[in-house]
């Protein structure tokens, strides 16, 4: 399924995507599915991120080779931080650093929903707990995470993680080619194959040590390729079986 949350009259509502429509449901999906009965095409509806997490626990350096263009050698074990719920961003929202800012990086990733709350998750039973996949663009002022020694500045700036358009349980994380364009160019191309740790274990990492809620996003790392947006670019992450995230820097 392809679940979306979308703009509705009296608030955000989620729907589920069947063919060009969009199906309504009473609620989140995270406990199960209920239509409200109601319909709508999905090309005239404002996609909305399609979670809403109490936090955005995001891996560093899960691929070796953008370890390396960051001059690191692949750490041994996940390298976590976290984004703050003030960074979410939308399909075809914009991105918008303040002035201070120097610097402003893209990283494409596969992003994970979480679907019911997850402590001491086993790697094997993973899928029990994730509510599908999606695209998310790890906005970074890469001069900030510098300046600062530690990331939490440069990462967590108002809007800079977009999500979206959908999340979908039809694809299988361990396989799937990630591409970000710029201005319809290319600038990274990985494959989540090449993940230094994939998202089974990925979830036994961070449970062990945190509860993750359902709504609870989990950025899996950027593939080698990272490099400055301005204003007036179009980012978009591409992520195999899953759909493309496009947004505008302003
Ligand atoms: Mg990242």
């Amino acid at each position: 399924m392809k679940y979306v949350r979308i703009e509705g009259p009296r608030g955000p509502v989620w729907g589920v995507v069947k063919g060009e429509d969009v199906l309504t449901l009473k609620k989140a999906p995270y406990d199960g599915i209920e239509y409200d009965g109601g319909s709508q095409p999905l090309s005239g509806c404002r996609l909305l991120a399609p979670c809403e997490p109490t936090k955005i626990v995001c891996v560093g350096k899960n691929y070796a080779e953008h370890a390396r263009e960051l001059g690191a050698e692949p750490p041994g074990f996940p390298v976590l931080f976290i984004k703050a719920p003030n960074t979410l961003n939308r399909q075809q929202g914009a991105v918008h650093a303040p002035a201070f800012v120097r610097r402003l990086d893209y990283e494409g990733e596969l992003a994970v929903v979480i679907k019911r709350r997850a402590k001491d998750v086993k790697a094997k039973d993973f899928a029990d707990y994730v509510l599908g996949y999606t695209c998310l663009n790890d906005v970074t002022a890469r001069d900030v995470q510098q300046h600062d020694g530690q990331w939490t500045r440069g990462k967590s700036m108002d809007g800079f993680c977009p999500v979206g358009p959908w999340v979908t349980d039809e694809v299988d994380p361990s396989k799937l080619k990630v591409e970000t364009r710029l201005n319809g160019k290319p600038v990274q191309r990985g494959n989540t194959a090449d993940f230094i740790t994939g998202v089974p274990k990925l979830l036994e990492f961070i449970t062990a040590a945190m509860t993750l809620e359902p709504g609870d996003v989990i950025a899996t790392g950027t593939p080698a390729g990272i490099g400055p947006m301005v204003p007036g670019d179009t980012v978009e992450v591409d992520i195999e079986g899953v759909g493309v995230l496009v947004n505008h820097v302003i």
